[in-house]
């Protein structure tokens, strides 16, 4: 056991098990401070909906580490360079876990060199992820680009790791403080309350995290495999910021789907899905220029649309598209939105509307808990047509249909478009089929209670098609 304290620098990973720089940490020295670097610059108006996540996670997690007598602190700065400029101290040893985006691991190519040029301690352990990117290429060595192949190399790679040990923590004999001064909790939270109602749909803590991964997995994962494309009902396991913020170990994940005794449709699909989430993260550490850009660069060409009015309608949820208008409210007011919504809103503004998907690449990172830079930028330009692997632009999502198959009771809709909640189930996904007596009748007028939709379905095709026509050549 070593005297000197340890710090434990936390990044997305608020969680006990499976933590193995906390692990080592606390098994290797008598003393542990765990410390969080708020970037502000990082997150305002950026990531606003996450600071309400962490803000809660740290509020929590404190409570988790005291009983292992480890202090959580938090720090505040511009960068993270200058946290360890300040806090390079020979008696210090520095412990983290990997994130795998490439401007965290550059960073940490960047430290590691400051610090061993001090001398200073340190170690880098596995992230929250099942295989190092490194480890799954063809054979060739060059990264896949389409999933099923990718994911034919790296589950059995995974399957054949025999020995994932999960460490547990040792209590430290005192808690110590290392920062001069530890910033308030309250100094993270946004300045806009609009995230006051993300409390009646979660709670971000460790504990509750694996509580919905165990339910789900032990009454839903069997039906999965039908009803992860329904948004109407509890069909998918909603894990996604727990994964996302590390309360959950995508590893921890993989095990209890593992334990599973009878093998479903359903438990393929769902490993399947932490597959993609391998796929994305093996894509953005590959091709690190998808953050800013097409990875098809024939997409540089497309005549993308500017149109404010437009992309406002879209992120309010005014439409005037059923579907896509309660995907955005779900989004607007919980945090979260079902992987299908996620789909034909993104392909509503990409197609539809043909606004750049960068901008819905930035909404969603705004007002998801669960944005992970590897998901949605992969999402995106899935959804976009200029991914890897991705849905070919010319395949173009029909709102209609898409609402009336897959929420064909419109629950959905009713629940997050109240002002249809009383209409017939006829026009539920195309309103503004009712006759005026119709409207009258049900106390839905169409461009006064609910707007009339802002595009014509048929037209924006045509344009759509058009504009893809012209990167064709
Ligand atoms: C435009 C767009 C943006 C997206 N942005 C994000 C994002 O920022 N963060 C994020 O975690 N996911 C993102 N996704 C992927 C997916 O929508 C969410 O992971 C999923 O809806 C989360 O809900 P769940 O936990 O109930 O998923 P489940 O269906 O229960 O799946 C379990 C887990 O598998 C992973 N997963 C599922 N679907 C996908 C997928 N298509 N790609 C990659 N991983 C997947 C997630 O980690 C998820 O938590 C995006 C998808 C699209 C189309």
């Amino acid at each position: 056991m070593k005297s000197n304290p340890a710090i434990v620098w936390l990044r997305q990973d608020f969680r006990i098990l499976r933590n193995e720089a906390l692990s080592f940490a606390t098994n290797n020295h008598a003393n542990v401070s765990a410390i969080y670097i708020f970037k502000k610059k990082k997150f305002d108006n950026k990531r606003e909906a996450q600071k309400w996540w962490i803000y809660e996670s740290l509020k929590n997690f404190k409570f988790d580490l005291e009983k292992y007598n480890v202090n959580l602190e938090i720090a505040s700065y511009n960068t993270y360079q200058d946290f360890f400029e300040k806090y390079s101290k020979k008696n210090l040893s520095f412990y983290w876990n990997k994130i795998y985006e490439p401007d965290y691991i550059n960073f940490d190519r960047k430290i590691s060199k400051f610090l061993k040029n001090k001398n200073i301690s340190y170690k880098i352990f596995k992230g929250n992820i099942l295989n190092e990117y490194q480890e799954v290429t063809k054979k060739d060595n060059t990264p896949f680009k389409v999933f099923t192949h990718f994911w034919n190399t790296a589950e059995p790679i995974y399957i054949k790791k025999e020995f994932r040990k999960k460490i547990s923590l040792k209590k430290s004999l005192k808690k110590i403080k290392i920062l001069e001064t530890s910033n308030k909790l309250e100094t993270i939270l946004p300045k806009k309350k609009w995230f006051k109602k993300f409390h009646n749909y979660w709670t971000p803590s460790e504990k509750k995290g694996l509580e919905i991964l165990n339910k789900f997995v032990e009454n839903q994962i069997m039906n999965y495999g039908e009803n992860r494309d329904i948004p109407g009902v509890f069909g998918t396991s909603r894990i996604s910021p727990y994964l996302a913020n590390g309360q959950i170990n995508v590893e921890t994940a993989w095990d209890v789907c593992e334990n599973i005794k009878s093998k479903s449709r359903g438990y393929r699909k769902y490993i399947n899905e932490l597959g993609w989430r391998e796929f994305s993260h093996s894509l953005i550490n590959y091709f690190p220029s998808m953050l800013k850009g097409n990875l098809r660069k024939e997409f540089d060409n497309f005549p993308w649309v500017k149109n404010n009015q437009h992309l406002i309608a879209w992120k309010k949820g005014f439409t005037g598209y059923p579907i896509v208008d309660a995907g955005m409210r779900e989004l607007n007011e919980t945090g979260w939105m079902h992987n299908r919504v996620r789909m034909i809103t993104g392909s509503f503004l990409v197609k539809h509307l043909r606004i750049h998907w960068m901008e819905g690449e930035k909404y969603f990172r705004n007002c998801l808990l669960d944005f992970n830079e590897a998901n949605n930028v992969s999402g995106w330009q899935w959804v976009a047509g200029c991914g890897a692997d991705a849905a070919p632009y010319f395949r173009i999502f029909n709102p209609v249909l898409q609402g009336e198959k897959f929420d064909k009771d419109g629950e959905y809709v009713k629940k997050w478009v109240p002002e249809l909640k009383n209409s017939p189930i006829k026009f539920i996904h195309k309103p503004w089929e009712m006759t005026k007596e119709i409207q009258e009748s049900y106390k839905i007028l169409i461009g006064i209670d609910y707007p009339k939709p802002i595009v014509n379905h048929a037209n924006a095709r045509q344009e759509a098609l058009k504009a893809f026509s012209k990167i064709k050549k």
